[in-house]
């Protein structure tokens, strides 16, 4: 029963496996991958154990486990529109975190981001998407006032974004507490047309 996909690993070679996985998936070459039966039993009696928690767009074009070519149990995915963090969100990331072990938290953003657009050409949300606007909003505020505007402030709010995100993630006592026990954490950015993942 192989269980070397995730015990203990650090945050650097979490990071490896993603951007591995990554080059990977551009390059159409697959591993070869476990979603058997008893791969899923062995999930089940010997508990989940994933490398890496990430917290991404919900967007149908960024699926996490297939652009960093990994499978089940080895990642704690997170996903909501626009990749921002309520108190729930910030929850399941804790959890991934404190209660299942993982020492990599990378927040994803990416290009051509619709909840980014929709809050940068402005406007009325309507219903809950509000919240969500509402947090991208200081991003666009920032680099609205260095100028920018159109496709580039889009690029840049998207890029911003993951770093505001962050650092509501960094309030966090849990996650703060486990910073200084190994923990990392690293913003990153994925390209939808060449489905490259940069490191930002
Ligand atoms: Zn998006």
């Amino acid at each position: 029963m192989s269980h070397s996909h995730a015990a203990g690993r650090s945050a650097e070679e979490a990071l490896q496996a993603l951007m591995e996985g990554n080059q990977r998936f551009r390059n159409g070459k697959f591993k070869e991958r476990d979603l058997g039966s008893a791969r899923r039993i062995d999930l089940v009696e010997n508990g989940q154990k994933p490398f890496a928690v990430v917290l991404a767009c919900s967007d149908s074009r960024v699926p996490v486990e297939l652009l960093f070519d990994q499978g089940m149990g080895d990642i704690f995915v997170v996903r909501v529109a626009g990749n921002v963090v309520d108190p729930v969100a910030l929850g399941s990331i804790e959890y991934g975190l404190e209660h299942l072990g993982a020492n990599l938290l990378m927040v994803l953003g990416h290009s051509n981001c619709g909840a980014v657009k929709a809050t940068v050409d402005g406007g009325e949300a309507p219903g809950s998407i509000a919240a969500i606007v509402k947090k991208i909003q200081p991003s666009v505020a920032k680099m609205a006032a260095n100028g920018l505007s159109g496709a580039e402030l889009c690029s840049r709010v998207e890029e911003e974004n993951v770093f505001t995100t962050i650092r509501e993630i960094k309030a966090s006592p849990i996650v703060h507490h486990l910073m200084e026990h190994g923990l990392k954490i690293v913003a990153a950015k994925y390209m939808l047309d060449s489905g490259e993942v940069i490191l930002m």
